[in-house]
């Protein structure tokens, strides 16, 4: 009887010992069974087994012990088990196998290494970096482990792995993304080395390189110029004839960061925030047209800030005119001029560019930028040259023997590259500077005394105009109209009313696309099959023909990928039309608010729309030559190129301002209610903060896909912002999350809840502390800390107005939709 209760109790202390201790190692006597798991020295990281998401199949992973949904590593990722039966073991031969309910094997590690013949004490342990390894005995000295997780990456890139090849295991280490966040099979995207060349990081699909951060520069790579030295991490780039890798390492080993390659083919790097437990995106990141690999073509350009953002390098044009005017950019561009080899060809310096693809590339550390030059023009198939190390001023040659592929302007950092030229093309360009030099005096003084004629002429109208005003003329009678705008030089292409009645079956209804504040758009084909989208202005709108004349003189003169481009206008037989490039996608309204339609917008689309608008702002308020204040920013004045690429639509409220100008009263109070701020729509006060008020709300209608009219909920009625604003303050801004946002693979909490946070200081009652555009693209792309919001403009039914706001409370109109135009006495 003692002896059984011996066993009994000595048998209960060994489960107990099994369940509740932390082992971080099994030995072949040991296992792991589903619902146990192995815990690393200091509880940093756990293996064990767990489904993915709703997914019901068992696999073995590794994940963080602060947060067990994060999964860095996953054994069995192409077989799944069926039930909860499955076992983890380390064989004799120090081989770790998964066993499924028959006992049959469905997935085991092969040994990397063989230490010696006789594997006496094979152990299987957790290290509290992340790596699960196989020793014979507790032996720490990783040239000793048999086998090591860190050796077969999955989707995750822990501090102290290695992505990249070297001779002593011959192992070449990989990424490779989940098929989805459901499902831990090996997906389209993976992140490798290619070693072709200059050995780059590129993000491949399939067998097609998707994406490029690029070759290393001694400092960072290429395209990723933000990645530089850091109080987080350092990392290392090995190029050498043993090896060829990259990985980081923490400074300080108390923080948790994971950089992985997602089932989207997007790389991100987060760090583990203990104050809000939950991960925050590190390095922002942008998806924009030029991150596509080459996607100008060759020697093209792609820089985002312009449009378009592909250009052909100096010296060469397009390869398919028709299609690089069709916005096809692929094709590339080829050489205006053939290079004339060993007769005297040059080359032409490009400033802050990501390199092109180094595949077919040579480089040499030893020698200077003068031999690299001298180098490349001795070979006919050299076609670029630039440093291989950026670092004290430059070091080694980089060559190129192929098509230039993916070079992309950056907006920081980047680096020279030298571009060879027929020496014809260089006297063409040298030509030019030398006349501009030569005769920049004449110029100067040609310049001065056309201006002088010019403010001379213009005084004389002035006061002829002056004189006519005296005189009780009205000079601005609608007769004159044609006549004056012949006067303005719009530099815009001026449209027959033919072409255009041809060209929209004479404004038939079904050609109709929508009806704006100051009349009906059109959509129309011209007879070279180019889409457009034609703006009626009303006949009998009066107040409609100033807006128009803004319009068509402010968008003729602004050009930004953001904004709707103007093709030209036609002002005959009373019609005043205004021809813009046809949005495929029409306007973000139609996808935000419509309950099917808005699934098609996931978040990474979503998050893409508000950078390109928030730029698309700045741009008006601050780059373009007048301060510009759009004045009715909404979800319906937001279109959508086929690449669902947002413009900022309908200029013809916009109001312009001299550039030192930052405030004014109006006597006209045009917009549309709901995105208007308080003291517009109460005192008719405009400024910057104006248009940065309607973009939190348009913000929040996106995160939300609600719209901002009155949300009544048990009794209460508050708008949207009012809404955002009640979730905010009790800490539960998640739940002004358009649900299906929340389901979907892209959704990036961290991103939403920033906008979120953004989108409420953006709202906020007083002007003065709402930011502006500048600082909302910087704090939408950074991961900077932010100021807490204070109480936005209008929170209910009725604003919100301080005390000391006469004149009283101002109702606040449910219907937002409509732009309202209202006249007042002057
Ligand atoms: P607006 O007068 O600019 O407010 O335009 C009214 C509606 O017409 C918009 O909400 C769009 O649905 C449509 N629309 C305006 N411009 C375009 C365009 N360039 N391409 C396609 N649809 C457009």
């Amino acid at each position: 009887m003692k002896v059984l209760s011996a066993l009994f109790v000595y048998s209960f202390l060994l489960s107990f010992l099994r369940t509740s201790s932390t082992l971080d190692t099994i030995t072949p006597s040991q296992s792991i069974r589903d619902g146990e798991t192995l815990v690393s020295a200091s509880g940093r990281y756990e293996l064990g087994f767990f489904s993915p998401g709703s997914s019901k199949s068992r696999y073995v992973g590794i994940w963080f012990g602060v947060s067990n949904d994060t999964v860095v590593w996953v054994a069995n990722r192409e077989i799944p088990l069926k039930n909860r039966l499955g076992v983890l073991k380390v064989t004799n031969r120090g081989i770790l196998v998964l066993l499924d309910s028959t006992n049959t094997s469905i997935w085991s590690s092969n040994i990397s290494r063989t230490a010696g013949n006789k594997i006496n004490n094979p152990t299987a342990q957790l290290l509290d970096s992340g790596n699960l390894v196989v020793t014979d005995g507790n032996n720490s000295d990783p040239k000793s482990f048999l086998w090591q997780s860190f050796d077969h990456p999955s989707d995750t890139l822990l501090p102290d792995m290695k992505i990249g090849w070297d001779s002593a295991s011959g192992l070449d280490r990989y990424l490779t993304a989940w098929k989805s966040p459901e499902d831990p099979a090996q997906g389209e995207f993976s992140g490798v080395l290619d070693r072709r060349g200059l050995p780059q990081v590129v993000c491949m699909q399939g067998d097609k390189i998707k994406g490029r951060p690029g070759s290393w520069n001694g400092l960072y790579f290429t395209g990723k110029p933000w990645l530089r030295p850091n109080p987080l991490f350092k990392y290392e780039f090995v190029l050498n004839e043993k090896a060829v890798y990259y990985n980081y390492k923490l400074l300080n080993n108390s923080i948790l960061l994971r950089y992985v390659l997602n089932s989207l083919g997007n790389g991100l790097a987060y760090r583990w925030m203990a104050r809000t437990q939950s991960w925050d995106l590190l390095t922002s990141y942008q998806s924009d047209e030029c991150q596509n690999y080459g996607h100008c073509g060759a020697y093209a350009s792609c820089n985002i800030n312009e449009s378009p953002v592909c250009a052909c390098l100096k010296g060469f044009i397009p390869k398919f005119p028709k299609d690089w005017n069709s916005a096809y950019w692929s094709g590339g561009c080829v050489r205006g001029t053939p290079l004339g080899c060993n007769n005297g060809d040059g080359f032409l310096k490009y400033k802050g560019v990501k390199l092109p693809d180094t595949s077919s590339s040579w480089f040499d550390r030893n020698m200077n930028l003068k031999e690299c030059e001298e180098l490349c023009l001795k070979n006919c198939s050299c076609r670029a040259y630039a440093n291989l190390d950026i670092r004290n001023g430059g070091s080694g040659c980089l060559l190129w023997f192929a098509d230039l592929v993916d070079l992309v302007v950056l907006q920081m950092g980047g680096q020279d590259l030298y571009i060879r030229v027929a020496a014809s093309e260089l006297d063409h360009i040298e030509k030019n500077r030398h006349f501009v030099q030569k005769y920049q005096v004449i110029i100067i003084v040609c310049s001065a005394i056309l201006l002088t004629v010019m403010l001379a002429l213009g005084l004389v109208t002035y006061v002829r105009r002056m004189k006519l005003r005296k005189e009780g003329m009205n000079i601005r009678r609608q007769n004159d109209y044609n006549n004056e705008d012949k006067k303005e030089d719009m530099e815009l292409p001026i449209f027959d009313l033919i072409t255009i009645s041809n060209a929209t079956d004479n404004f038939a209804n079904n050609n109709k696309l929508g009806e704006g504040g100051f009349g009906s758009v059109y959509k129309g084909t011209l007879l070279r099959g180019q889409e457009i989208a034609v703006k009626r202005l009303s006949k009998n709108s009066g107040q409609g023909l100033n807006e128009f004349k803004n319009e068509v003189i402010l968008i003729a003169k602004l050009q930004h990928r953001n904004l709707v481009k103007l093709l030209g206008c036609c002002i005959q037989e009373q019609e005043k039309l205004l021809i813009y490039e046809y949005m495929h996608n029409k306007s973000l309204d139609s996808f935000i608010f419509d309950q099917s339609k808005s699934r098609l917008l996931d978040w990474r689309m979503r998050h893409s729309i508000i950078g390109g608008i928030a730029r698309g702002l700045l741009y008006l308020h601050e780059d373009s030559r007048l301060r510009i204040i759009h004045r009715d920013l909404k979800a319906s004045n937001v279109l959508l190129d086929n690449n669902m690429n947002p413009k900022i639509s309908d200029f013809g409220l916009a109001k312009t301002f001299g550039r030192d100008q930052t405030e004014a009263d109006t006597n006209r109070i045009v917009g549309t209610y709901g995105y208007m701020p308080p003291e517009y729509a109460g005192y008719g006060q405009i400024s910057v903060k104006t248009d940065v008020f309607s973009f939190g709300v348009l913000l929040l209608e996106i995160v939300s896909g609600k719209k901002n009219k009155e949300l009544c909920n048990s009794g209460q009625c508050l708008n949207l912002l009012g809404h955002a604003w009640k979730l905010w303050i009790e800490d539960k801004p998640m739940e002004l999350i358009d649900e299906f946002l929340v389901l979907g693979d892209s959704c990036i909490l961290s991103e939403v809840l920033r906008c979120i946070h953004v989108g409420l200081l953006c709202v906020q009652q007083r002007p003065e502390d709402r930011p502006n555009m500048s600082s909302v693209v910087l704090m939408l792309s950074s991961d900077n800390s932010l100021p807490n919001p204070r109480q936005p403009g209008f929170v209910a039914g009725k604003t919100s107005l301080g005390e000391d706001s006469s004149p009283g409370n101002l109702e606040m109109p449910s219907i937002n939709e409509v732009t309202i135009t209202v006249l007042e006495a002057r």
